[in-house]
């Protein structure tokens, strides 16, 4: 698909490099509520904060509504979409919606399946239902030959027993989003082929341990993300997070790496594109050559 030349490429060298940070957002919700008011300027504040992708979830509003990111993939070529239903709404999934997730993930900007999983933190639906239409995903998603993007919130073990029976085979490999578990959690997910993503609440005074582990592990097997409207890091704690932000996960995990900012943006941007088969944005070849 066409990157949106014109403008960008018209631009001076020297305010491409002043915005040459290349930023990819893995996990946002930009379709809820809280951006109804504002949501193109939302969208314009990340590109110009330096996000050049966007990984839109689809998860939505529950299962009434499966095409929830969609549209902003249609319109934006730097927005690609999943879809999925959240282990949440579990309890409220039907054949008719597995069927519906099935023909949406055809289409050519759904890149992912997800968010799915196991939440035993809110249990909003049983747990046994959660791991029943967790398994049913996982299959619809092997077919799809989609990666898939897991949420786990206080169930580790099980869904790490589960990706390891019925993912690691398919070698399609995904995210765990929001990570928030344990350094010997963690490298299981790296071998059962996932990568790491760290979200806003890396960046809290309390979180050493969830930095430590962002510190310990490969550079090429981590990802950042907002997880907008959620989870608003540091400087912005408490009120809504919007994609921009993602600038602050990269400069806490480039600080305990002891990289740059920008050296650790590009790394996840590269380990992003890489898990996704992605092509870089020309824009930022166009830097490097000097054109
Ligand atoms: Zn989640
Ligand atoms: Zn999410």
């Amino acid at each position: 698909m066409a990157w949106p030349m014109g403008r960008s490429m018209l631009r001076p060298y020297k305010e491409f490099r002043r915005n040459s940070m290349e930023l990819i957002d893995s996990h946002a919700h930009i379709d809820f509520p809280q951006f109804a008011e504002d949501r193109e300027a939302m969208l314009e504040r990340a590109r110009a904060a330096g996000v050049t992708t966007l990984l839109a979830i689809g998860t939505g509003p529950g299962p009434e509504k499966l095409d929830s990111a969609i549209p902003f993939a249609g319109q934006h070529d730097w927005i690609f979409a999943t879809v999925g239903i959240h282990p949440h709404e579990a309890k409220e999934v039907t054949p008719a919606h597995l069927d519906e997730l099935s023909k949406l993930a055809k289409h050519p900007k759904v890149i992912a399946w997800g968010e799915i999983g196991l939440d035993y933190y809110y249990d909003h639906s049983p747990r046994e239902v959660q791991q029943k239409v967790f398994r049913e995903q996982m299959a619809l998603a092997q077919q799809a030959k989609l990666p898939i993007i897991i949420h786990c919130r206080e169930a580790w073990t099980d869904c790490l027993n589960v990706l390891e029976e019925v993912w690691k085979p398919t070698g399609l490999g995904g995210v765990l989003h929001c990570f928030s578990s344990t350094l010997e959690d963690a490298r299981r997910g790296i071998d059962l082929g996932f990568l790491i993503s760290f979200a806003g609440n890396s960046t809290y005074p309390k979180a050493q341990n969830l930095r430590d582990v962002a510190k310990a592990l490969p550079l090429e097997k981590l990802l950042i993300e907002t997880d907008s409207p959620y989870l608003a890091p540091q400087p912005y704690r408490g009120k809504r997070n919007e994609p921009a932000y993602v600038a602050e996960v990269a400069r806490t995990l480039a600080n305990v790496r002891n990289l740059s900012p920008d050296e650790l943006a590009a790394a996840t941007a590269d380990n992003f594109r890489r898990l996704f088969r992605l092509a870089r944005p020309r824009i930022f070849t166009a830097v490097e050559s000097g054109i």
